[in-house]
């Protein structure tokens, strides 16, 4: 195993020794391969300088105790990929070959999987651009696949601090119906509105519908589950959020392995008052813990407060964790074995 300080890793670029690539040309992707060489070198022209023809994805691998490696539900990161993919034109990778990437990649990097214990992970983004020129508005022809990894640190150092939240002015994606695709162009337009929350002290901007601006949909990079007072899961029902698999998972494990009621359904922002608890979810942090939502000069406290994580969702955050470290038994599917 590598010789880093896993203990103190945090979320940034580590540069590990081989990354997958792909390319398309002429209607075909080619076979693939692992590099060595993180650079990419393209025209000035190319598709996604000009016109942001790009998507991408993101997800974990993880050592467990007995010191395998496994990564968490690739398959579901490789059927996302695709739909994204297809909503900005571009050629889908086809869904066994990325996970078959995925094993090449983490296979190829294992050295720099983190030690079980230390939180850390080691964190694979898959993505795919438009490389061709083209400066009349339209589509690439040309695309390259690219999937890279680095290590990262546990999200929480010293157990989850709940954060605060403000309900944004501005929608989160793009306008033209892109909510649900996982790109970056999303991200930059909610980039202004990141820094503005950041500057005034919250963690993340809250998102309302953007039609009524009377439902929660969800922040600049994670759905929202809320907890009942009665102890029931509740997470909104958008076709313009991002579709997370840590929600989706989490509602399974929630119904399946601690027996609660889960529903999915729109979530009135006149409903927030009412609830126990709040979170923030995603591959990065699996549950961020909201204990504040701020209203244009009015302060929504949950009961859980904003001192500790409330008792429901570390409870589905403990039983998360271990199902993706196979401390428990995954349900069938959710766990592939790298070495
Ligand atoms: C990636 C992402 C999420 C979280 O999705 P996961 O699959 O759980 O990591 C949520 N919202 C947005 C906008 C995202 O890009």
């Amino acid at each position: 195993m590598a010789e880093l300080d896993w203990g103190r890793l945090g979320f940034a670029y580590v540069p590990t020794e081989y990354r997958y690539v792909s390319r398309y040309k002429d209607g075909a992707w080619d076979e693939g391969a692992l590099v060595t060489d993180a650079n990419i070198t393209l025209s000035e022209c190319a598709c996604v300088f000009q016109y942001c023809q790009a998507c991408f994805e993101g997800l974990k691998a993880f050592r467990t105790k007995d010191g395998d490696v496994v990564c968490f539900r690739p398959d579901q990161n490789a059927k996302r990929m695709v739909d994204s993919a297809k909503r900005l034109v571009m050629p889908p990778f086809p869904e066994d070959r990325f996970v078959d990437a995925v094993k090449q990649l983490v296979l190829a990097n294992k050295d720099m999987v983190p030690p079980y214990g230390t939180g850390a992970s080691l964190y694979i983004r898959p993505f795919m651009i438009g490389t061709n020129p083209v400066i009349g508005v339209k589509p690439a022809t040309e695309f390259e696949f690219r999937m890279f990894c680095t290590p990262v640190g546990a999200y929480f150092k010293g157990g989850a601090t709940p954060v605060a939240v403000k309900v944004s002015d501005f929608d989160r994606a793009a306008p033209h119906g892109t909510g649900h695709i996982k790109a970056g162009l999303n991200y930059a337009m909610s980039l202004y509105q990141t820094e503005l929350a950041h500057h005034e002290g919250y963690a993340e901007n809250l998102y309302l519908d953007p039609a009524t601006r009377t439902k929660v949909e969800e922040t600049g990079g994670a759905n929202f589950i809320f907890i009942t007072k009665d102890g029931k899961l509740v997470t909104p029902k958008s076709g313009s959020i991002l579709p997370s698999i840590t929600r989706r998972s989490l509602m399974y494990v929630a119904q399946h392995y601690l027996g609660m009621e889960v529903e999915e359904r729109e979530v009135y922002f006149s409903e927030l008052e009412d609830f126990a608890e709040a979170g923030l979810c995603g591959t990065a942090a699996v549950i961020s813990p909201v204990g504040r939502i701020h209203d244009h000069g009015r302060d929504i406290l949950l009961p859980s407060g904003m001192e500790e994580v409330g008792p429901v969702i570390k409870k589905l955050y403990d039983t998360y964790v271990a199902i993706q470290h196979a401390q428990i038994e995954a349900p069938e599917g959710w766990i592939l074995k790298i070495c």
